[in-house]
Protein backbone atom coordinates (compact mmCIF):
# COMPACT_ATOMS: atom_id res chain seq x y z
CA UNK A 1 0.00 0.00 0.00
CA UNK A 2 1.00 3.35 -1.13
CA UNK A 3 0.28 5.57 1.56
CA UNK A 4 -0.04 8.99 0.63
CA UNK A 5 2.08 11.81 2.40
CA UNK A 6 1.02 14.73 4.26
CA UNK A 7 0.44 17.89 2.25
CA UNK A 8 0.65 20.82 4.98
CA UNK A 9 0.13 24.92 3.77
CA UNK A 10 2.57 27.20 6.49
CA UNK A 11 1.41 30.82 6.46
CA UNK A 12 2.22 33.68 8.72
CA UNK A 13 2.68 37.41 8.53
CA UNK A 14 5.75 38.90 6.41
CA UNK A 15 8.02 39.80 9.51
CA UNK A 16 6.48 36.81 11.32
CA UNK A 17 9.45 34.15 11.42
CA UNK A 18 8.02 31.31 9.26
CA UNK A 19 11.73 31.30 7.43
CA UNK A 20 13.36 31.13 10.72
CA UNK A 21 10.91 28.01 11.24
CA UNK A 22 11.27 26.16 8.18
CA UNK A 23 14.38 26.29 8.01
CA UNK A 24 15.17 24.81 11.26
CA UNK A 25 12.30 22.43 11.26
CA UNK A 26 13.56 20.86 7.54
CA UNK A 27 17.11 20.76 9.53
CA UNK A 28 16.03 18.42 12.27
CA UNK A 29 12.79 16.42 10.33
CA UNK A 30 12.40 14.89 7.04
CA UNK A 31 10.15 17.13 5.22
CA UNK A 32 9.95 18.01 1.17
CA UNK A 33 9.40 22.01 0.75
CA UNK A 34 8.12 22.89 -2.64
CA UNK A 35 10.22 25.39 -3.90
CA UNK A 36 7.73 28.58 -5.21
CA UNK A 37 8.47 30.48 -8.71
CA UNK A 38 8.02 34.21 -8.03
CA UNK A 39 8.16 37.30 -10.38
CA UNK A 40 10.23 39.40 -7.25
CA UNK A 41 13.68 39.79 -7.37
CA UNK A 42 16.38 37.95 -5.45
CA UNK A 43 17.58 39.38 -2.39
CA UNK A 44 21.01 39.24 -1.48
CA UNK A 45 22.31 35.35 -1.01
CA UNK A 46 19.09 33.85 -2.34
CA UNK A 47 19.49 31.94 -5.33
CA UNK A 48 17.29 30.55 -8.34
CA UNK A 49 16.45 27.02 -7.66
CA UNK A 50 17.23 27.63 -4.06
CA UNK A 51 14.71 30.07 -2.38
CA UNK A 52 12.45 30.25 -5.32
CA UNK A 53 12.27 29.72 -8.43
CA UNK A 54 13.04 33.78 -9.76
CA UNK A 55 11.00 34.66 -13.43
CA UNK A 56 10.54 37.03 -15.47
CA UNK A 57 6.33 38.03 -15.71
CA UNK A 58 6.05 36.32 -18.88
CA UNK A 59 7.89 32.62 -17.74
CA UNK A 60 5.27 32.80 -14.81
CA UNK A 61 2.67 33.77 -17.09
CA UNK A 62 3.59 30.88 -19.19
CA UNK A 63 2.90 28.43 -16.22
CA UNK A 64 -0.35 29.72 -15.51
CA UNK A 65 -1.13 29.68 -19.05
CA UNK A 66 0.15 25.50 -19.03
CA UNK A 67 -1.88 24.81 -16.02
CA UNK A 68 1.91 23.97 -13.96
CA UNK A 69 0.62 26.06 -10.81
CA UNK A 70 -1.86 24.97 -8.00
CA UNK A 71 -2.33 27.93 -7.10
CA UNK A 72 -0.65 31.85 -7.72
CA UNK A 73 -1.07 34.88 -5.96
CA UNK A 74 -0.40 38.52 -6.21
CA UNK A 75 1.62 39.45 -2.96
CA UNK A 76 2.97 43.51 -2.78
CA UNK A 77 3.42 43.94 -6.61
CA UNK A 78 4.83 40.14 -7.32
CA UNK A 79 3.28 37.01 -7.85
CA UNK A 80 4.27 33.73 -6.41
CA UNK A 81 2.81 30.45 -7.18
CA UNK A 82 3.18 26.67 -6.42
CA UNK A 83 4.70 24.27 -8.80
CA UNK A 84 2.44 21.25 -9.21
CA UNK A 85 4.20 18.86 -10.52
CA UNK A 86 7.00 18.34 -7.62
CA UNK A 87 3.69 18.23 -4.69
CA UNK A 88 2.07 15.94 -6.54
CA UNK A 89 5.11 13.53 -7.22
CA UNK A 90 6.23 13.43 -3.75
CA UNK A 91 3.11 13.42 -1.95
CA UNK A 92 2.59 9.85 -4.31
CA UNK A 93 5.61 8.70 -3.10
CA UNK A 94 4.72 9.00 0.60
CA UNK A 95 6.63 12.31 1.49
CA UNK A 96 5.27 14.94 3.55
CA UNK A 97 5.28 18.45 1.91
CA UNK A 98 5.25 21.62 3.07
CA UNK A 99 4.53 25.01 1.09
CA UNK A 100 5.13 28.39 2.74
CA UNK A 101 2.65 30.64 0.87
CA UNK A 102 0.78 33.84 1.58
CA UNK A 103 -3.31 33.42 2.83
CA UNK A 104 -4.82 33.81 -0.66
CA UNK A 105 -2.71 30.57 -1.96
CA UNK A 106 -3.25 28.80 1.28
CA UNK A 107 -6.97 28.41 0.57
CA UNK A 108 -7.23 27.37 -2.98
CA UNK A 109 -5.20 24.48 -1.79
CA UNK A 110 -7.39 23.52 0.75
CA UNK A 111 -9.91 23.88 -2.24
CA UNK A 112 -8.03 21.42 -4.24
CA UNK A 113 -6.67 19.27 -1.37
CA UNK A 114 -9.12 19.20 1.62
CA UNK A 115 -6.87 17.33 3.16
CA UNK A 116 -4.41 19.64 3.19
CA UNK A 117 -3.57 21.07 6.78
CA UNK A 118 -3.13 24.51 7.53
CA UNK A 119 -0.86 25.95 9.85
CA UNK A 120 -0.87 29.89 11.10
CA UNK A 121 2.45 31.05 12.24
CA UNK A 122 2.19 34.64 14.57
CA UNK A 123 4.57 36.64 16.86
CA UNK A 124 3.30 38.06 19.86
CA UNK A 125 1.82 41.01 19.08
CA UNK A 126 1.56 43.70 16.12
CA UNK A 127 4.72 45.67 17.24
CA UNK A 128 7.44 42.71 17.37
CA UNK A 129 5.83 42.49 13.71
CA UNK A 130 6.64 45.81 12.99
CA UNK A 131 10.18 45.96 14.49
CA UNK A 132 11.01 41.87 13.59
CA UNK A 133 10.75 43.60 9.81
CA UNK A 134 12.62 46.94 10.22
CA UNK A 135 15.66 44.23 12.15
CA UNK A 136 15.20 42.39 8.88
CA UNK A 137 16.14 45.48 6.82
CA UNK A 138 15.36 43.32 3.07
CA UNK A 139 12.76 45.63 2.31
CA UNK A 140 12.25 49.12 1.50
CA UNK A 141 10.05 51.44 4.18
CA UNK A 142 7.76 51.87 2.01
CA UNK A 143 7.40 47.92 1.26
CA UNK A 144 7.42 47.45 5.14
CA UNK A 145 4.32 49.39 5.29
CA UNK A 146 2.39 47.74 2.57
CA UNK A 147 3.66 44.31 4.52
CA UNK A 148 2.09 45.58 7.61
CA UNK A 149 -1.19 46.68 5.53
CA UNK A 150 -1.56 43.18 4.11
CA UNK A 151 -0.63 41.75 7.31
CA UNK A 152 -3.64 43.96 9.00
CA UNK A 153 -5.90 42.57 6.04
CA UNK A 154 -5.37 39.50 6.27
CA UNK A 155 -5.67 38.72 10.06
CA UNK A 156 -9.17 37.98 9.39
CA UNK A 157 -8.48 34.95 7.62
CA UNK A 158 -6.83 33.67 10.57
CA UNK A 159 -9.62 31.32 11.63
CA UNK A 160 -9.63 29.61 8.37
CA UNK A 161 -6.52 27.68 9.66
CA UNK A 162 -6.53 24.26 11.45
CA UNK A 163 -3.77 25.63 13.59
CA UNK A 164 -2.49 28.55 15.02
CA UNK A 165 1.12 28.54 16.26
CA UNK A 166 3.16 31.11 18.47
CA UNK A 167 6.38 32.73 17.39
CA UNK A 168 7.35 33.78 20.66
CA UNK A 169 11.29 35.84 20.40
CA UNK A 170 13.78 33.57 21.47
CA UNK A 171 11.91 29.97 21.65
CA UNK A 172 12.56 28.91 18.04
CA UNK A 173 13.23 25.33 19.13
CA UNK A 174 9.06 25.20 20.98
CA UNK A 175 7.83 26.74 17.45
CA UNK A 176 9.48 23.91 15.53
CA UNK A 177 8.66 21.13 17.57
CA UNK A 178 5.05 22.61 17.76
CA UNK A 179 4.75 22.32 14.03
CA UNK A 180 6.53 19.45 14.03
CA UNK A 181 4.08 17.64 16.27
CA UNK A 182 0.62 18.98 14.67
CA UNK A 183 1.80 16.99 11.18
CA UNK A 184 3.07 13.84 12.72
CA UNK A 185 -0.33 14.01 14.55
CA UNK A 186 -1.79 14.10 11.18
CA UNK A 187 -0.50 10.99 10.61
CA UNK A 188 -2.18 9.21 13.16
CA UNK A 189 -5.10 10.74 12.13
CA UNK A 190 -4.91 9.09 9.10
CA UNK A 191 -4.42 5.75 10.06
P1 LIG B 1 8.77 36.88 0.36
O1 LIG B 1 8.82 37.94 -0.70
O2 LIG B 1 8.90 37.50 1.75
O3 LIG B 1 9.73 35.75 0.11
O4 LIG B 1 7.31 36.22 0.31
C1 LIG B 1 6.17 37.03 0.37
C2 LIG B 1 4.96 36.17 0.68
O5 LIG B 1 4.72 35.29 -0.42
C3 LIG B 1 5.14 35.29 1.90
O6 LIG B 1 3.96 35.39 2.70
C4 LIG B 1 5.30 33.91 1.34
O7 LIG B 1 4.81 32.90 2.21
C5 LIG B 1 4.42 34.01 0.10
N1 LIG B 1 4.69 32.98 -0.92
C6 LIG B 1 5.86 32.37 -1.22
N2 LIG B 1 5.70 31.47 -2.18
C7 LIG B 1 4.37 31.47 -2.49
C8 LIG B 1 3.56 30.71 -3.41
O8 LIG B 1 4.01 29.82 -4.13
N3 LIG B 1 2.24 31.01 -3.44
C9 LIG B 1 1.68 31.96 -2.66
N4 LIG B 1 0.37 32.15 -2.76
N5 LIG B 1 2.40 32.67 -1.78
C10 LIG B 1 3.73 32.44 -1.69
Amino acid sequence: MNKQGVLTVVSGFSGAGKGCVMKALLKKYNYELSISATTRAPRTGEEHGREYFFLTREEFQGMINNSELIEWAEYVGNYYGTPKKYVENQLNAGKDVILEIEIQGALKVKNQFPDALLIFITPPTGEELKSRLIRRGTESIDKIKQRLQRAADEVIHMEEYDYIVLNETDKLEECVETVHNIIQNEHYKAS
